[in-house]
């Protein structure tokens, strides 16, 4: 039964770019059904602005060096337990991070005055045994804690949780944003905050919290070595000790095709026919012939980023197309991989679909109406569309690597472990042969579609993991 403050830069369905938000969304309601009283705090967005939301602090006043905001507290109308700091000049813009014109270069004070306020929030609204922190946003809280208030007796007790999504993003900034942040100039050493030349977020995060996590078990042994560990492994190694690995969960209520709103037919494992419509439907909403009813329909959604893959994607383009399948991708990213799939489309017409842009209802059809989901990705920490995937009953083939290593199983999908176009196409080849074999291909559908990965079991695995950390 504890108390945990979470701090993030996104949570679902208030402020989402990727899977975080989905975690730090679904996982304070998991976590009440073992006693736990969440309070999650995240800036206060444009596109939060947008959601039914009520004022209930009206002034939380703090000082980053010899800056001053004047910032209130939010909590959600859908959901109270979801905290939003306000403060206008920061957070009142298009992007969550950047914009056409790149990442917003006060980035460190956005997401530096998200941990000194989450620190005031504590004090004033929601005093917690835990904070529990997110991904490099949030990495300054412990570091506020144990020097700027190391004395504050409020404190005393506090512990610090700090979970890494995604150890590719780690929030490098100048050495000068100490000063303007109100932290001291020592902490830019080695062993603590330095990292090349820069500050570095994560690594504070990774330096000063009790303890550490990610997102599955096989991510927290891959980031423990130089080929996942962006520099970071060694820090990592040293404090190996006091890191965890929990798989996130996934939420059944938005991803279930027994029940999804979002799809043209919903269907079970026990009748599959409503799956059949959802691929006519797909088909037909990307200009495919209806031939591909009767062929392999290969999905993807994705960011389209060197980190999921598009590499050996690109690599294996022209013999993956050699093969009688129809494909259809949605996503966004890096230009150049946005022109590689555009010119996929257009160099394979009535064959290729590639939606760009982020699409949340499309995800859904594109896991309802596809037969394969492919994920070749170079490094999954958790991964959550080969999960939802296997519940929609959508075969995954995914690269062994992280979370996707740890649910996908041979009788639920296809992996393959070398980074290259021909490993990835071997499997697709594997999967192919299974899809033309209706009862071998029926049994790994349904196997998929009874796996639970539900948060339950992520949630108990935190409630366990609080308790230890409470007993440090
Ligand atoms: P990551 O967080 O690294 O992007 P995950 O697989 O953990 O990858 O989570 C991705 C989440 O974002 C999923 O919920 C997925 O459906 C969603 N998503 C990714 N790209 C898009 C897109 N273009 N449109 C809609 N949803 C997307």
């Amino acid at each position: 039964m504890s108390k945990i403050l979470m701090v993030s830069s996104e949570a679902a369905p208030f402020a989402k770019t990727g899977g975080l938000a989905d975690v730090v969304g679904a996982l304070p309601a998991a976590l009440r059904e073992f006693g736990h009283h969440t309070r999650v705090l995240i800036p206060r967005y444009q596109v939060t602005r947008k959601l039914p939301a009520h004022r209930i602090w009206d002034s939380l006043p703090i000082r980053l060096g010899n800056s001053y905001f004047d910032t209130s507290i939010y909590a959600a109308d859908a959901d109270p337990n979801f905290l939003m700091l306000d403060c206008p000049q920061l957070y009142d813009r298009p992007g969550l991070y950047f914009d056409a014109a790149g990442d917003y270069p006060d980035n460190p004070l956005r997401f530096g005055l998200l941990c000194r306020a989450a620190v005031e929030v504590a004090r004033k609204i929601f005093r917690p045994d835990i904070f529990h922190c997110h991904d490099w946003q949030s990495g300054l809280v412990p570091v506020y804690l144990k020097t700027q208030l190391a004395n504050d007796p409020t404190f005393f007790g506090c512990k610090t949780l700090c979970t890494i999504h995604n150890l590719g993003y780690q929030g490098w900034f100048d050495p000068g944003v100490l000063a303007s942040l109100g932290l001291p100039a020592w902490l830019y050493r080695t062993d603590l905050l330095e990292f090349y030349g820069t500050v570095n977020f994560l690594k504070a995060g990774l330096v000063f919290s009790d303890w550490l996590s990610t997102v599955s078990v096989r991510y927290a042994l891959e980031i423990q070595t130089p080929e996942f560990g962006f520099g970071l492994d060694g820090l990592l190694r040293a404090r190996s000790s006091a890191l965890s690995g929990i798989l996130n969960g996934v939420d059944y209520t938005t991803w279930n095709p027994a029940t999804d709103p979002l799809i043209p037919a919903n269907y079970s494992e026990n009748d599959l026919s409503g799956k059949r419509q959802c691929k006519a439907a797909l088909l037909a909403e990307f200009h495919l012939p209806e031939r591909a009813m009767t062929r392999p329909l290969i999905g993807l959604v994705s960011r389209f980023t060197s980190q999921k893959g598009a590499d050996l994607i690109a690599e294996a383009a022209s013999a993956l197309f050699k093969e009688d399948l129809y494909f259809v991708g949605l996503g966004s990213g890096e230009p150049r991989y946005e022109a590689m799939f555009r010119h996929l489309a257009e160099g394979n017409p009535g064959r290729v679909g590639i939606q760009f842009g982020y699409n949340e209802a499309l995800a859904h059809r594109i896991e309802a109406g596809a037969d394969i989901f492919l994920m070749p990705s170079q490094y999954e920490p958790c991964g959550l569309n080969q999960i939802y995937s296997l519940k929609y009953g959508t075969v995954p083939v995914v690269r062994a690597t992280g979370g996707l290593d740890d649910t996908i199983e041979s009788d639920t999908g296809f992996k393959f472990r070398e980074y290259s176009g021909r490993a990835m196409l071997a499997s697709v080849r594997e999967c192919l042969q299974a899809y033309a074999e209706p009862p071998r291909w029926r049994r790994l559908v349904r196997n998929g579609m009874c796996k639970d990965f539900s948060w339950r079991q992520s949630a108990r695995h935190y409630s366990d993991l609080y308790e230890r950390i409470l007993n440090l």
